[in-house]
Parts: structure tokens; sequence; C-alpha cells
């Protein structure tokens, strides 16, 4: 029978079932060369050995399997994003120890007083041992932590100084109640009971659920998280930050009278463990997670949410190379459940979806409460001439006056991390870039640093230029949020100021503390970059202010005109949540005459989607298009070229689906950490077996060891 290890050799195994046999999806530990490692069983195999000659597989680590649900996903998914199937069996097994039966965790406990005889190896397992307390481990984890051989440990328990229990059972969650629902009004109703006859029909069926923020989108949704958990079934919700999810379980907590369970970074992993088998259990009724729950072992899925479906940050961008929202939708469609797509600016692909008739959309008008969209205005910042220093406008300055003097809130808007973008000398031009980057280091000013956003690195502020030797000319260019946060001090001494920015919370938690701080009223003035788009309440923010609305238009990216309308959108969004106070949002702009500052004011939202659809459809794009980057790295240049090249010259299993290769070019970011970054970029029809000619194209040629190859399927920049 074959075994999928998630080892990178790329292919099922053959074993033999061992005694007592085992099935499809078993966990199991197979011998792999002198190691023993965790495998699932995957169908038959190839039969091709001599079955006197395979090795047995050692054993079966979990009586609950792999449902096929789950493998056919991962292998969908595999053959979707070109990754190697293992890869794709690393995602769904993440957390340690995974395959353990429950039964293998024990509880270890010292019996009484430790004789001061003990070896080191054993003292060590003692040691350990007081840093566990009680939580339950497994006889190798114990003896991994206490950096010796099993049989140290069954030797302390022999001689009595520990003894051994069984672990307790893993604790269920708290089943969820599905009432205490809120009315639906308006557009409202018929959007949650289109909702819920999908999820109570049961079978695939996918929704975009558009809707400005504060319309209900939420409140609708879990109308069919209700219907999920009443017919027995899971539901998972995906959000694209973890400082939203706090925010959400508070709000699951209040309606459905428990919390649900919790899957991401921050969640420890003791926690991740008993999540993974109560919901391989059906244990867990509904699962709050970032976009690696989706790969998590689910009895039976009845509802996937994305959340803000537009997000970026869906798109994994390290690793394996998925997008969050796509996947959502595989895995609905191959589980056989609803999918919700929720968002107040959807990504073209969704409309694109809509229009095709793939999705069926679903609309709530206005906002609850009917409080109204903000006001929208350009503040044309070639008629404001600033001085080199200041960044707002003095049109802005006024208007903030205004709001703070009426106990309200305004919000500076800039997506720009630190304190200025560029730090460079005014004696010969140099600007102090990243050393293995192709990036220029970012001035923070609270840390004394500069920073490379692409790699991290640091190094001090130079007084003197690091190329021509000049001392005392540096000078920091164009404002970030640190600086931004200096002009707002100066002008208005007298309001308090919170800077939102992910770099100046050491925590998701401290990000928390101080957004709910705002909600309560503790700032006038907030500066913010991207993290204050995402679907915070802050009930008496009434102005924003974008300080630089043509920042994300610049370059040749032509997803930049979408990302733009969506972020002034969030962003303006913010402004005037609440019925009896009405949001302006003002934008300072050097091209208000640019058709997407345009359409930003007009809010003629359909008018836009249909611009830009119809110069995608001209481009041949996504979502008109196929496309797919090959991004090639290596830390010789010269190599990283050549092959690129003799990729790009053996394009023929591309052009028999009739798709061009473009490149190689440097990638979108040339250099990270001393690797230089080159792309190729193939773009197809719609129709055409674009991966199949990818797998054909790329095998022709095995990379040299130090040369390290990602397919990206869909590249967020084209
Ligand atoms: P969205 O997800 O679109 O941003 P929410 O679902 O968060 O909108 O709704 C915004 C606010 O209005 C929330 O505080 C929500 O509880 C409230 N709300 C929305 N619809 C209703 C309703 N029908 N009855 C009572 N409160 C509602
Ligand atoms: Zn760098």
């Amino acid at each position: 029978m074959g075994v999928l290890t998630t080892e990178p050799l790329g292919r099922v195994l053959d074993y033999r079932a061992p005694e007592g046999g085992c099935g499809d999806g078993d966990f199991v530990e197979v011998p792999l060369g002198p190691r023993r490692v965790l495998g699932v069983v995957w169908g038959p195999g190839e039969g091709k050995f001599d079955p006197a000659k395979i090795r047995p597989v050692n054993r079966v680590l979990d009586a609950r399997p792999m449902r096929a649900e789950l493998r056919s996903f991962l292998a969908r998914a595999a053959d979707y994003t070109l990754t190697p199937l293992p890869a794709m069996l690393r995602l769904a097994t993440r957390a340690p120890g995974l395959g353990d039966p429950p039964s293998m965790r024990k509880v270890f406990r010292l019996t009484g007083a430790v004789p001061n005889s003990l070896t080191d190896a054993r003292h060590r397992v003692v040691e350990a041992l007081r840093d566990f307390g009680a939580a339950p481990v497994t006889l190798a984890e114990l003896a991994e932590a206490a950096g010796c051989g099993a049989s140290v440990v069954k030797g302390l328990v022999k001689l009595g100084v520990i003894s051994e229990e069984e672990a307790p059972r893993d604790q269920p969650y708290p089943p969820l109640k599905p009432g205490g629902a809120v009315r639906l009004e308006g557009d409202q109703v018929a959007a949650g009971d289109a909702l819920v006859a999908a999820v109570a029909l049961g079978g695939y069926s996918a929704t975009l659920l558009k809707g400005v923020t504060g319309s209900g989108k939420t409140e609708v949704y879990l109308e069919a998280v209700a219907e999920t958990l009443r017919t027995g079934r899971q539901a998972l919700v995906l959000l694209p930050e973890i400082a939203l999810t706090s925010e959400f379980l508070t709000r699951v907590e209040a309606r459905f009278g428990a919390r649900p369970a919790e899957w991401h970074s921050g969640v420890t992993m003791t926690e991740r463990r008993r999540l993974w088998r109560m919901v391989g259990t059906g244990d867990a009724g509904l699962v709050v997670g970032a976009r690696s729950a989706l790969f998590l072992p689910f009895q039976d899925l009845g509802l996937i949410v994305v959340d803000e479906e537009h997000d970026t940050s869906y798109k994994q961008e390290d690793g394996v190379l998925y997008h969050a929202r796509d996947m959502a939708v595989l895995r609905a469609a191959i589980a056989g459940c609803a999918v919700v797509l929720a968002s107040a600016t959807p990504s073209l692909e969704s409309w694109a979806n809509v229009e095709a008739g793939k999705y069926q959309r679903l609309d709530l008008g206005s906002r609850f409460g009917a409080a109204d969209l903000p006001e929208m205005r350009a503040i044309d910042m070639r008629a404001e001439r600033l001085p080199g220093d200041r960044w707002i406008s003095e049109t802005l300055a006024a208007g903030v006056r205004t709001v703070i003097g009426r106990g309200e809130q305004a919000l500076l808007f800039l997506n720009r991390r630190g304190y200025a973008p560029v730090t460079l000398c005014r004696a010969c031009g140099h600007q102090v870039g990243c050393d293995d980057c192709d990036a220029r280091m970012v001035e923070h000013r609270f840390q004394k640093r500069l920073v490379c956003h692409q790699c991290g690195a640091t190094k001090p502020v130079p007084l003197a230029c690091p190329a021509c030797g000049v001392e005392g000319r540096m000078a920091a260019v164009g404002p970030g949020v640190e600086r931004l946060a200096e002009e707002v001090t100066a002008r208005f001494p007298e309001a308090r100021l919170s800077v939102l920015s992910s770099d100046l919370f050491g925590s998701a938690r401290a990000l928390k503390e101080a957004i709910g701080t705002i909600a309560a009223g503790g700032a006038d003035i907030i500066i913010g970059t991207q993290i204050v788009a995402k679907g915070h309440n802050f009930p008496l923010l009434t102005l924003v202010g974008v300080i630089d609305a043509d920042l994300g238009l610049q370059g040749s990216d032509l997803r930049a005109a979408e990302r733009t309308f969506q972020l002034m959108r969030q962003v303006s969004g913010r402004a005037g949540r609440t019925a009896d106070r009405k949001g302006q949002a003002w934008l300072q702009t050097h091209q208000p005459d640019h058709p997407v500052i345009r359409a930003i004011l007009g809010g003629d939202e359909e008018a836009f989607w249909a611009a830009e659809a119809a110069e995608r459809r001209l481009a041949g794009v996504p979502p008109y298009g196929r496309m797919a980057g090959i991004i090639l790295s290596s830390p010789d240049v010269a190599q990283v070229f050549d092959f690129a090249g003799e990729l790009a010259r053996r394009d023929g299993p591309l052009r028999r689906i009739g798709a061009q290769v473009y490149g190689p070019a440097p990638a979108p970011i040339a250099r990270v950490r001393g690797r230089h970054r080159v792309r190729l970029l193939v773009k197809a029809e719609k129709s055409a077996p674009l991966q199949a000619a990818l797998a054909e194209w790329l095998a022709q040629l095995k990379p040299p060891t130090n040369l390290r190859l990602a397919v990206d399927i869909d590249p967020q920049s084209f």
C-alpha cells in the first residue's frame, strides 16, 4: 500500500501493511532510511516491488484517519499550486505529535524526594519534568526535552522516582447554542434567508456577501453559522488579522454563549493540538482562524466564511504559495459545503465570478442604523504649497481642529511605517540601501535605526555618507507615520495622539489594547497604517484624512488601481459609523483628475469595476486570463539569469497550450537576504491547462543545488 510522508521526496512510497492492517487515511509511522517518520496511508501504492522485500509500516498512530475529503483537497491544492504533495501534507499536520493517539500521552510526576545520586541524564529528566508540570507529554517528548534516550525516562519510572499516569482526556469545547440572534432588518433579511437556505440545503454553493462596513455582514453570516451548528455540521470563519479575532470571539460568545475554537500563530501548541483533535471528532463546532485553518481535519464541514475576502494577506507569500480565498472555495467544493466571501470591497476575482454566474451575490445596501457613507472630497495638494517638512495641508488641519473641538476623533492615514522612507546624502545624492536586499533602508526613529522592510536587517543611522564620506549632510526624506506624529504633536500640542503601526507594538495583545483604548475615546487624533483599515469600529471617529492618496498608484502594477480603490474605501469607511455622526473622508492628492481618484470620490463602484474589468480583459490578465510567476533565486546573479534564460528558451510545452513566457526580468523584489531574484511570467488563456504545461516545462531542467525555484500561480503583482 502507499504511504505519503511529510518528507520532501515528492511521492507516495510503498509499504507493507502492519499486523492488524490499516486503511486509507490512517496516520502511521514508517521507516525511511534509518529514521521513523510520520505518514498517511494514501491509496494502494504502486505495487512495483516484490511484496516480500518492501518494509512494513511500524505502527498505526491514530485510529481516526485523515478523511478522503481532506486528502483530495490536499491533492487538488497541490496540483493547483504546483506544490509537491508532501509540502501540502505538512500544512495539514503542523502541530507536533499530531499522530499520537491520546492514550500515548502520559502525565509524568515526581513521586517524592529526588535521590542525590542520579546520573546527569537522569537529572536532566527530573529538571525537564519540573518544566512540564502537570502537562501531558509523550515519553519521546520528555526524553527529547531532557536530551536523552527514552530508556533513561523508563529507568526513572522503574526506580520509582517518577510515576506515570494516563493523561486526562482532551477537555471538550463548550457547546455553542445557536440562538440569541439579532432581528435582521431590511436587506439583511433576504441575505440571511439565502445563506441559511444554502446551508440547510447542503452541498456546494458559493456566495459573495457585499456590504459596506457596518451594514451587518457579520450578523448575516452568523445566521448561516447558527444554521450550520443546528444541522450538526462544522463552520470555519477565516479572518485576515489576528487583531480582529478577539472582537469576533467576544461577539460569538455574546451570541452563542461560548467562545469558539481559535487557530492562529498566537495560540499555544497544547491548545492547537487539542483543537486539531476536537476538529477531527466534530467536537469543535466553530473554528475561527487564520488561513492555515483551511488545512484542519474537519469531521463534517458545513460552511466556510472568508471575511474581508479582498484582503491581500490571504495570499501566502512564503513556502507554499496559495491564496486562502481560492483554497477555501476549493475545499468547499470538495467538502460539498457552502462558502461565503464577505467584503465591503470585493476583489475583482470575485466580481468576475459573480458575473460568470459561478457565485451568487447578496448585497447589503445601507449601513445598519442608516448612517450614511462618509462625504468624500479631494484636497488638491498642488494648490496647498506645503514646506518640505510638512504633510498636513491647512485644509485638512482645519478639519481636524473642528472635529476634535467637538470631542470627536480624526484619523490620519499614511501607509508607511517608520520615520522616513528615504535617507539620503545631500552632498552626493546617495540613498542608503540594505546590504542584502534591493530595498531602501527606512529610518525608524523610536528604534534609532535604519530598518530594511524586506529582510528586517537594521543598521545605525550614518553620520557620514557611506558613499562620499561627507559628514552632516544625511537627511531624512519623505514622511512615515513617526514623522507625521512629530508634525501632529507640534501642530496640535493639546490633542491626545495614538499611532497605530504594526511595528510599534510588541504583541497582538498590545495592539488590541491600543485599539480598545481608541474605541473607548482615549485619543483625539489617530495616525495609522494599513492596520486601521481592517474592520475596527471607532464610534467617535468622524474625519479620515488620507495623507497621500496617490501612494498606491505609483509603479506599473496592474493591480494598483484595484488596491488603491479598495484601501481608500476601507479607510474612508472608518469615518462616521454611527447614526448621529456623519463622517468625512478627505483625500490629499496631487492628481485629483486621475481616474482612480475620481472613481473613489464619485463612489460609483459598479462603474469603477466595469472599467477595471474591461482593462484587464483587454490585457488578458487575471481574472480574465491565467498567469503564473516563476521566481528563481540564487546568491549568484549570473547563474540565476542563465538558468532562467534557458528555461525561457525551452518554451515548447507552453507554446503548445498557446501560452507565452515573459522575462527573465528582475523580480518585483530583486534581491532579498543576499539572494538575487529573477522572475519569468507565464500568461495563458483562461481555459488553457496551465498547470500541466508548467509541470512539463519545468521538468525539462533540473535547477543547480543553490538555485531555488518557486511557482506562484495567480501572482499578486504582474
Ligand atoms: P459588518 O460585518 O458589515 O461590518 P456588522 O455585522 O459588524 O457589520 O454590523 C455592524 C454593527 O451593527 C454591529 O454592532 C452589529 O451588531 C449591529 N447590527 C447589524 N445588524 C443588526 C441588526 N439587525 N440588529 C441589531 N444590531 C445590528
Ligand atoms: Zn534587507
